[in-house]
């Protein structure tokens, strides 16, 4: 190789290099001393960061599009979690590989469903479970938003008050955009009123817009739509007529499809529940993320997707 391009490729590699390093999420910032708070999914990071502003440093350690349920923490994980100033989890069994990921490392966590009032989990092995997904509700949010409040300001009392009126304006939206959820999904007409998923991630949803709640696996895990499930899936969109059925970012929609080709029910289209998209996709927020779904549900059961 001529020295030239040997040089070029070296200061690309550098670039590469420098780059990936600079957008690694969590990294160790000798200019950046503000505390870092750490989430273990990335809507609870904007929702976390709705109230910290610019006061607190707020990552996450799943990316978006990661599989939350199971994922497996890396080294470079708990050395990054080692030093984070304040860990928040989601709690209600969601993160399964937590408590033993905050076992490794001496930081305080704050569990931002406490308060939350559950939805048990109905079928399956998980019956009689909390349902995790408890953010489905801007409601619980709400709840969500006092916790972080009170333990960002155990973290920095300097600025209690930020906090407050941070958390204060975002519950504001958030009861917005609960309150258009509702009114949008009230428009359904009787027989379109069944949400078909493939996880059984939108209890909290379903019980705040009215709807009928049928999945195909309750919870993600490893071994997921099994012959009876979907079977059940598939009696349940023939008995009553749902006109669309509709799947989560996070999983593959392959036994939904199995549902749609059995059924002759439309594909509604792609929910957001256990991650927020990367920043120019659907869902770079929380409050997109529901309005997404709101959309998309409206969209598919009425038949204008
Ligand atoms: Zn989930």
């Amino acid at each position: 190789m001529p020295k030239n391009a040997r040089l070029a490729a070296s200061a690309a590699v550098l670039a590469i290099t420098v780059g990936i390093a600079g957008c690694g999420a969590v990294q160790a910032d000798a200019q950046d001393d503000r505390p870092l708070v750490l989430t273990t999914f990335s809507v609870l990071a904007d929702i976390a960061a709705n109230v910290a502003g610019d006061d607190l440093r707020v990552e996450s350690i799943t990316k978006p599009g990661a599989e939350i349920h199971g994922y497996e923490p890396t080294p470079g994980d708990i050395r990054t979690a080692s030093q984070a100033d304040l860990i928040v989890d989601n709690g209600l069994s969601l993160e399964a590989w937590f408590a033993q990921f905050v076992s490794e490392v001496d930081v305080p966590h704050v569990v931002v469903s406490e308060g939350v009032e559950p939805i048990d989990i109905a079928s399956d092995a998980y019956a009689g479970k909390p349902n995790p997904h408890a953010w489905m509700s801007p409601q619980n949010v709400q709840v969500y938003v006092d916790n972080l409040v009170d333990a960002f300001s155990d973290l920095a009392p300097e600025h209690a008050d930020d906090f407050a009126a941070r958390g204060a304006a975002y519950q504001a939206e958030l009861q917005q955009v609960r309150d258009d959820l509702v009114a949008e999904l009230a428009a359904l007409p009787d027989n379109a009123r069944a949400l078909v998923t493939c996880e059984g991630a939108f209890s909290y949803l379903a019980r705040d817009a009215g709807l009928t709640e049928q999945y195909i696996w309750p919870v993600n895990a490893e071994q997921q739509a099994t012959p009876q499930q979907i079977a059940q899936a598939i009696e349940f969109v023939h008995d009553n007529d749902v006109p669309a059925v509709f799947c989560e970012s996070t999983v593959s929609d392959r036994a939904m499809q199995q549902v749609v080709e059995a059924t002759g029910a439309a594909f509604g289209g792609i929910l957001y529940v256990d991650s927020l998209s990367e920043a120019g996709g659907p869902v770079p927020t929380y409050l997109d993320l529901i309005r997404h779904d709101a959309d998309t549900i409206v969209g598919g059961l009425s038949g204008a997707s």
